[in-house]
């Protein structure tokens, strides 16, 4: 991407920092435009300028109070690639006209030692989200990059290779981390056969990486129009999940299967697809509760586990694998205008592979 001029309004030419955002300010109201307040940058502060933002299937579940701790109004997003237009004075990381990213969290304790060991994620007092965080700057809330330039401290901002698509690397800060992070921690590898659950944005992006990792990869979906796509996207077999006898099939053949499904699934069934000692990872996050049946743990001393996106070191160890491996996310570009429609179309589980907003489209 070459360097592009910034409109008058952006937060580098901005006397205070006002910023255009998408809010939605109530669980059934539309996304609608909203202005925030950013803060003044702190020394250790970066500005970006927001080019575009991914969307997370976690900001409809937040937009719509699915998890039941949405404050409003609420400013999604958090796959977030810009350009840096303002630095603090104590800035190393970064200069003026570098490509920058956000990811989840903005902040944490970074005492605690989960934060110690760079695993921010898991912060003992709890990381501070991109949005509908605690925001210890300003007070009240923390808004996500639905907006045109967000104020982070550089030690929670990502570098970028300019050799990728920056459009296409912005899902990479949820999508790709939540889905590096555990293939990486259960150390998938070549000989193991890998499951991947649900082709949408984060399963899109676990099919490209258990396939680079050198892993056999199986998508279940319960949309075979998706079949060609996934052999594409790296997977080596694809199971329509509601076809039994084909399930069956694969009865406890896995190493490790990637559950990243957003809605109410039963996981007995994947559970029952673990060969001894495998571990079902999940990383989607429905709003209900999964019930498991005792047998399908006892038997074969199966695993059940949870992964939450990843540590900023490595964040970034995946931006750098990306780059290095020529791996992006398979986006729809779309307007802000758009954004109801995405998430209407979001929960049909009709996205090819991840929306990403073109920001230019709030700024015109
Ligand atoms: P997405 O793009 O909407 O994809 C979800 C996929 O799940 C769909 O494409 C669909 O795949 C499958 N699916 C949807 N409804 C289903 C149903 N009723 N039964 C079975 N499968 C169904 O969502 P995403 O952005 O990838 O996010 C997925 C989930 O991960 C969300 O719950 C999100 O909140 C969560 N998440 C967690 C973390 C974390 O840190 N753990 C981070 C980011 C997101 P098929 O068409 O192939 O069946
Ligand atoms: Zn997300
Ligand atoms: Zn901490």
């Amino acid at each position: 991407m070459s360097t592009q001029t910034l409109p008058a309004s952006s937060p580098s030419s901005a006397k205070s920092l006002n910023t255009r955002a998408y809010a939605a300010q109530t669980a059934t109201s539309s996304l609608a435009p909203h202005a925030i307040t950013r803060r003044d940058p702190k020394p250790t502060d970066v500005v970006i300028d927001i080019l575009y933002c991914g969307v997370c299937h976690s900001d409809l579940h937040q937009v719509r109070d699915e998890w039941h701790n949405t404050i409003y109004p609420v400013v999604p997003g958090h796959e977030i690639a810009g350009r840096v237009v303002k630095v603090g004075k104590d800035v190393t990381k970064f200069k003026e006209g570098d490509l920058a990213a956000a990811g989840c969290m903005v902040d944490s304790c970074r005492s605690c030692e989960n934060c110690l060991r760079g695993l921010e994620q898991y912060c003992v007092k709890f990381p501070i989200l991109t949005y509908n965080g605690e925001d210890k700057h300003l007070g009240g809330v923390t808004y996500g990059g639905y907006s045109e330039g967000i104020v982070v401290d550089q030690a929670f901002v990502l570098k970028v290779s300019e050799k990728l698509s920056l459009a296409a690397v912005a899902p990479l800060l949820c999508a790709g981390i939540t889905t590096y992070s555990p293939l990486r921690h259960w150390k998938v590898g070549p000989g193991q056969k890998v499951g991947i659950v649900g082709l949408g944005g984060l399963g899109h992006m676990g099919l490209k990486f258990a396939h680079a990792l050198g892993a056999h990869v199986v998508l279940f979906t319960t949309s075979p129009g998706k079949a060609a796509d996934a052999i594409r996207l790296g997977a080596d077999e694809v199971v329509v999940s509601k076809d039994a006898d084909e399930m069956k099939k694969h009865a406890s053949s896995f190493d490790f299967i990637l559950d990243a499904v957003s809605a109410d699934h039963d996981i007995n069934e994947y559970l029952s697809l673990l060969k001894l000692d495998g571990t079902l990872v999940l990383v989607g996050a429905p709003d209900k509760p999964l019930p498991v049946a005792a047998f399908n743990l006892i038997l074969g001393r199966r695993r059940f586990a949870g992964s939450g996106i990843g540590g900023i070191r490595e964040t970034q160890e995946m931006l750098d694998f990306c780059a290095e491996h020529n791996i992006v996310s398979d986006i729809e570009l779309i307007g802000i205008q758009q954004i109801n429609e995405a998430y209407d179309r979001l929960l049909k589980s009709d996205v090819k592979y991840r929306f990403v907003i073109d920001m230019a489209s709030l700024k015109n």
